[in-house]
């Protein structure tokens, strides 16, 4: 990138783009600049054509019939394939489902079930808080199990990797910094050391092109509400590696998880394949506005999604650090592209004042505590320009202090 951007060399890229007429699938509100798609992805258009469908004809008019004749009872593995797509796992691997929380909890069961020998759970001291409660939770329904902490117990999760490690629990890209992880190389090195592990894909799944066949993953679980677009408290995925299926027990034993769910019978017996991952009844109204949301997604090629990702961010950093120099941001996100996620975190002494003000004016980003303003850079709706906009907003904001204003103080219960 040439040491001079202007507006000018900003709009050039966006006439180069490939990517820019997938800004037209999505709902973006006039003059919204939106750079929280990591934490609630906007609206397809497709996914309130599926709701609406959903709501008045399969519910309104078909009712118990939509079972079967919408397809109902099947959506969570024909979803579930469909995420495979995005995430590089073939057919019959994810279920879409519950939450992530919930999935953390299946995962991390069936694959401590799988080394029962091993006490041992890894995490990252890092993680997002989920993860860690719910591995908290796991550990302490269990006789022998305990968990250590990479930050705290070792400084690196290798150091931690001793033969009575059974599984390792892994944020692909840190919900804070945005630092990515090798995926592949990890989960080599945690097979080599006798262990399984758990990507927990809520920061990369539809951000960037992940393989979780090719890097021989075992399980993994993710979120769709998030860069994947599916909506408010949309439901959650887990995959399974095929290899996997037969042996792995969760123990949220449903009746969706049994191999004849419709014959009712006294005993459970798990499902042969992913099928037992599940548990009971889904939200069909948000399982069908997530369908629709998946259609936004026909035709993306996830390589130049990357690309297209990499180069906002690289955008977004050379520009806050040139127009926004001396105003106490610092970034936590690497450089390095190879260990970075889709989002630009800096942090600042008011970062929670200032994020405020930039969304008075309608720059969209968050805060999380206890001083990150964080940004996502989702490639089908956000543009160079965008970029451009948003920092000469930022610079304002600085400039003229207005984040001072007392109504910027006040905190919000969702930040
Ligand atoms: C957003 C997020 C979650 C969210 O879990 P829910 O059960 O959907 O609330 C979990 N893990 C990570 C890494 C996240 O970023």
């Amino acid at each position: 990138m040439s040491q001079d951007m202007t507006l000018e060399t900003v709009r050039a890229l966006d006439a180069k783009d490939s990517l820019r007429a997938f800004r037209e699938r999505f709902v973006i509100p006039d003059n919204m600049i939106y750079l929280d798609g990591n934490s609630l992805g906007p609206a397809p258009k497709s996914a309130f054509a599926a709701l609406d469908r959903a709501a008045n004809v399969e519910w309104g008019q078909d009712l118990i019939r939509s079972w079967n004749s919408a397809g109902w009872f099947e959506l969570p593995l024909r979803l579930g394939d469909k995420v495979g797509e995005l995430t590089g796992a073939s057919a019959g691997q994810i279920a879409v489902c519950d939450s992530t929380s919930i999935n953390i909890f299946k995962a991390l069961s069936a694959a401590a079930s799988l080394r029962p020998d091993r006490k041992v759970i890894v995490a990252e001291g890092t993680s997002f808080p989920t993860d860690l409660y719910i591995a908290e939770g796991f550990v302490a329904s269990q006789p022998d199990l305990t968990l250590k902490l990479e930050g705290v117990d070792g400084d690196t999760i290798e150091e931690l990797l001793g033969p009575d490690v059974g599984v390792v629990l892994l944020n692909h890209v840190n919900y804070r910094s945005g630092r990515l992880h090798d995926m592949k190389a990890l989960t080599r090195r945690i097979h080599e050391a006798g262990a399984l592990v758990v990507w927990d894909l809520c920061h990369s799944a539809g951000a960037l092109d992940v393989q979780l066949d090719d890097c021989d993953v075992d399980f993994a679980v993710g979120c769709t509400y998030k860069y994947i677009n599916g909506g408010p408290g949309a439901p959650a995925f887990i995959y399974v590696a095929k290899r996997h299926q037969a042996e792995a027990r969760q123990p949220l034993s449903g009746w969706w998880g049994h191999v004849r769910p419709f014959a009712f019978e006294q005993q459970y017996e798990a499902a042969p394949a992913i099928a037992r991952f599940l548990c009971g009844t889904q939200p069909i109204l948000s399982m069908q506005t997530l369908s629709g949301a998946l259609e936004a997604w026909q035709g993306v090629n996830m390589a130049n999604l990357r690309v297209k990702s990499l180069a906002l961010t690289d955008l977004f950093i050379k520009l806050v650090e040139e127009r926004c120099a001396g105003f106490d941001l610092q970034l936590i996100t690497p450089r390095n592209h190879n260990e970075r996620g889709s989002q630009v975190g800096f942090t600042h002494p008011h970062a929670y004042e200032v994020m405020q003000a930039l969304i008075a004016d309608q720059v969209v980003g968050d805060f999380r505590a206890p001083d990150v303003l964080r940004f996502g850079f989702t490639p089908l709706y956000v543009s160079y320009e965008d970029v451009w906009n948003a920092i000469e907003i930022l610079r304002d904001v600085l400039v003229t202090e207005r984040w001072k204003e007392p109504r910027f103080a006040t905190q919000n219960a969702v930040t």
